[in-house]
């Protein structure tokens, strides 16, 4: 089962993994967009860590709503809003339950990027990062480990460079984005390899 401070731990690490790769996030993003996704994600997951620590949420639920409000309030990008939302939708996906099951955590992550994709119209192949999302929760769905979708989010990740972007703007660039590993994508697989750090 999946506790409160499961929750509190994986969002704790995402964050730290988000601030150590702060710097390579915003390469990625400054090849293709506004070489500023590190920061974003810096700034929204600080706000994040804070967050959980000052209001100590009661439940798995809560705790993913409160981190997708901060996202959403803090991060002045296109990653906000969806971040925010995947986090939100997937905290509301679990209600007010103390503790979870896997499975109810595959369900509520898989509302969460289903909400993502209809939030910004982006499919798989689309270059963003539903491309390290989508796997990643196919591969929990299949009944793989934490560390089975950390793998799949950064193959998913990686194979993001010889996409052309057909969203964000990154589209804007049309041929010219690829090439280049999407940067959203690339975040995506860190906050999911951080799943394995929850678990330890
Ligand atoms: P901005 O582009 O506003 O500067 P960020 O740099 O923080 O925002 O985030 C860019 C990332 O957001 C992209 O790399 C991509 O993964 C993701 N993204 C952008 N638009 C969309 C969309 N419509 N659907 C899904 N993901 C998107
Ligand atoms: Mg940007
Ligand atoms: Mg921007």
């Amino acid at each position: 089962m999946l506790d409160t401070p499961f929750f509190h731990r994986w969002l704790t690490a995402a964050a730290a993994s988000v601030t150590r790769d702060a710097a390579r996030l915003t390469e990625l993003d400054s090849a293709i967009g506004d070489a500023d996704h590190g920061t974003n994600m810096q700034r929204g997951f600080a706000a994040v860590a804070e967050a959980l620590d000052k209001e100590r949420p009661g439940s798995p639920g809560a705790a993913l709503i409160l981190a997708g409000r901060q996202l959403i309030s803090k991060v002045g990008g296109a990653s906000g809003p969806l971040y925010g939302t995947l986090l939100r939708r997937a905290g509301k996906a679990l209600g007010d339950a103390e503790e979870i099951t896997p499975q109810q955590l595959t369900d509520a992550l898989r509302a969460g990027v289903d909400a993502v994709a209809q939030l910004g119209g982006a499919a798989p192949g689309d270059k963003t990062m539903l491309d390290a999302l989508f796997p990643a929760v196919e591969a929990l769905a299949g009944g793989g480990s934490f560390a089975a979708a950390a793998e799949a989010a950064e193959k998913g990740a990686l194979a993001t460079t010889p996409m052309l972007a057909r969203k964000g703007r990154a589209s804007y660039l049309g041929e010219r984005s690829i090439g280049h590993q999407d940067p959203g994508a690339a975040s995506s697989a860190l906050i999911v390899a951080a799943l394995t750090e929850a678990a330890r």
